[in-house]
This record gives C-alpha cells, structure tokens and sequence, in this order.
C-alpha cells in the first residue's frame, strides 16, 4: 500500500481520514504520508521514504522516537497485565515524581489526554470558586474543550463566539477571550467581572499559534490580578510541561499557579495527561469532593510504565542542558541563514521548541502571528518534505528537537532550509 491508496481507503471509513485534523495537510495542502516505523531521531514511510522529524509525535517525544528504556518499560509492564482498574504502584510513583518535579502541585490527578486535563481544570476551578466565567487568551490552544474553543472576540470584553459548530453560544458566553501579552486589557477584564471569575488558562508559553514569550511582567500581573480576585490561575503546560525544563516553565519563572495541567511528554507517547495544585483545589475532587472526575483506563500500567521510564532518563542524561545546546546551535544556524538570504523573519525559540515565521519580528501575540506569509510558509514545507525534512504542516505549529537529533541531521536540515530560503 502507498501513502496516497491508503489515504484514499482511510477517507472513505474516517472523517477526512485522519483521526485528529491537524494531520490533513489542510494548512499546506497535499496530501499525508503514512509511517510505518520511527526510530530516533528519524520516521520511514510507507513508501519507504526517510525523514528527518521535527514533529517528535507533536511533544511527546522528547528522547526520540521509540527509545529502548521506554519500549522495553512497556514491555515489561505489559507482561504483567494490561489494565487493571485497580490502584496500581505505579500511578503512586509517577504522582509522586510530578508533585517533585511540579514546584506548583501538591496533588495530582492523572487522565488520558491533554484534554482531559485542561477540562478537569477547568470544571474544578468553577467547583472550587462557585464562579461561571472562565478567561482565556487568543491563539492559546487547551485541548478540544467545549468552553476552551472560543476565539477571540473583535473587544477585549466581548463574550467569545464558539470555535465549533456543537458548542453552545450560552456556554461559549463563559469564556472570555483576550490577546496575550496585554496586561491593560486584563486589568480591565477582572475589573469589569470582578467576583465573576472562576479562573484564568494559558499557555505560559504559547505554542499552539506558532511560539512566542511572555513579555517581562504579563505573568506576574496576572498571577497578581488572580490572588486579587480570588480566580484561580491555570497553566497550560501540557507542552511545556517537562519539555522547557523538568518542572515546565512554571520553574523557569517562579510563577505559581494555582492549577496545571500536563500531557505529551509525561506518556513517553502513550495516552497520558495529568492535572493537579495546590492541596485544598485538589481536596474538592470526587470521591472526596463534589467536583466529579474519573476515567476507565486512567493511570493504565503501560502509560505509567512508558511516562516515569522517559521521565527518568531525561533526569539521568541531563536531557535539557543537552536540548539547550541543540536549539542554540539550530537558532544560531538559522538566523545566520536569514541574514545571509536577507530575510528578516522572526525566529523564536525557548529550549528544544522552535517557529520561524515568514513575517519580521516581533511576534507577541496572535495578531502579529497572523502577519505571517502563509503561501511562503507552504513553499518552505512542502520543500523540506520533499527533501526529507519533517515539520509540522502549519505555520501556526512549533518544531520540536529531541535527544536523538545529530548534527549531521541538524546540517542536513540547515542546508535545506538554506537553499529553500536563498
Ligand atoms: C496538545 C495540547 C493540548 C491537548 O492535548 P491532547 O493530548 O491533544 O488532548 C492542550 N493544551 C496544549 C497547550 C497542548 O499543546
């Protein structure tokens, strides 16, 4: 079977035959190609092509592709069964890794998905606040969740239209939605609901509109406005949860929130999401609690097994300091690249994630990511495919570096992007 026969077969059985859209290609056009193995640093389709991959399974794989301590963790796990849906040792061990490693959690309880993680949040900051509205932040992604798939509305203080079709306007009504990096439009916000917000959620760092920082200042007003207001302060950092540092941004800025949610990296590439806090957030969870909560295969032996083997060897390579030094090199490459082309476009990196966008600097919110020359960007991708170099099919996605790229992948790769950009 080719990549193009099975995706005509996978169209006729799965809604545009993808079972998540961001693989369609729609941003980029074409068509996807189908893997049948990855290894390391490297993916080989069905038509027995290799790549380079940037994309690491978007986050998850933060060590490469299938490493041995992973798979062989699972196999370990799986000979001793499959799923129980009784407490098993392992879920003690990995909470008790995220309450070390998390400077901000207390308790933890883990999901399936990231999802999962950002919706319990949610419904526990509303639980625990007895409060309706939530605020997020234009371009932040949380996940397919109703309330969180809200775009931005054209004032700082219009209630959010929904995203999908199948969310309610009342319950999209709950969500507000701001620009980031606007600590005006935020004062406003908690001054005009004030006693009405339940909590705020945001990627510390946003990487779901491409990448950009938080300026100096932005998370601490907010951290200063929630403790305020008595809303609860949510990080999204299922992708920058134990991808930026081991204990996510949160430890890279000292920023405290009251609630986080994790994902990706914490399932070695099994289903796994985690959310937890502060202690007496966490308390008002079922079955001690009245905010409800659960899940069939949550804490499932195998994803356990995966998440603390990954976890445990980026803590025993050194794995950042090593991510560092890798994204450096590829930040210095690239913008050496730009200069020499005469190209002025922003490039933005923390650690081991990466954007370039087709536009000039700076980007710090949605809007100036929007400047981007998307048919440029198409160009620049369907280029580096073709030459074997695999990115994410959309400007508004972040690369990811693992442990396992070389340099010879990373001048392989720089001398593609040279020649697509002169
Ligand atoms: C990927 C992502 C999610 C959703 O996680 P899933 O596992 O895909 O459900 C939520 N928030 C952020 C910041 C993400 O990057």
């Amino acid at each position: 079977m080719t990549s193009s026969s099975l995706f005509a077969e996978a169209k006729r059985y799965i809604p545009g035959g993808v079972n998540s859209p961001v693989r369609a290609f729609r941003n980029v056009g074409g068509e996807p190609f189908f893997v049948t193995r990855a290894k390391g640093s490297h993916l080989w389709d069905v038509d027995g092509k290799e790549y380079v991959d940037y994309l690491g399974t978007w986050g998850p794989a933060i060590l490469g592709h299938a490493p041995e301590v992973v798979v062989d963790a699972v196999q370990q796990a799986a000979a001793n069964g499959l799923s129980f849906g009784i407490p098993n040792p392992l879920e003690v061990e990995m909470a008790r890794l995220i309450c070390e490693w998390v400077p901000s959690i207390e308790k933890v309880r883990v999901v399936n998905s990231g999802t999962e993680a950002t919706m319990s949040c949610v419904r526990l900051a509303r639980g625990f606040t007895g409060r309706s509205l939530i605020i997020k932040f234009e371009g932040c992604y949380h996940g397919a969740v109703d309330s969180l798939l809200v775009k931005a509305g054209s004032g700082a203080l219009t209630h959010g239209a929904p995203d999908s079709a199948g969310v309610p306007a009342e319950l999209a009504a709950l969500t507000i939605t701001l620009p980031f990096n606007d600590p005006e439009r935020l004062e406003t916000a908690f001054h005009a609901y004030d006693g009405a917000i339940a909590g705020v959620i945001l990627e510390p760092v946003p990487a779901n509109a491409g990448l950009y920082l938080p300026i100096p200042g932005f998370l601490e007003t907010l951290r200063r406005l929630c403790s305020r207001h008595g809303a609860l302060l949510i990080f999204d950092e299922v992708m920058t949860g134990f991808r930026v540092a081991k204990g996510g941004y949160q430890e890279l800025t000292g920023i405290q929130p009251d609630l986080t949610a994790l994902g990706k990296v914490i399932g070695g590439g099994l289903p796994v999401g985690a959310f937890g806090g502060r202690a007496e957030i966490m308390d008002q969870l079922s079955p001690d609690g009245p905010v409800y909560q659960a899940g069939t295969l949550s804490g499932n032996p195998l994803a356990m097994a995966a998440g603390l083997a990954q976890l445990r060897e980026l803590e025993r390579i050194a794995a950042y300091e090593k991510l560092e030094s890798l994204g450096q090199k590829l930040e210095d490459c690239v913008r050496k690249i730009l200069h020499e082309v005469g190209r002025n476009y922003a490039f933005q990196r923390i650690g081991s994630m990466f954007c370039l966008y087709f536009c000039e600097p700076p980007v710090l919110n949605l809007a100036d990511a929007r400047r981007s020359d998307l048919n440029a960007f198409r160009s620049f991708f369907h280029h580096c495919l073709r030459s074997g170099i695999n990115l994410a099919p959309s400007q508004f996605e972040v690369g990811f570096l693992c442990t396992a790229h070389t340099d010879a992948d990373l001048d392989r790769t720089l001398q593609v992007i040279r020649k697509e950009l002169a």
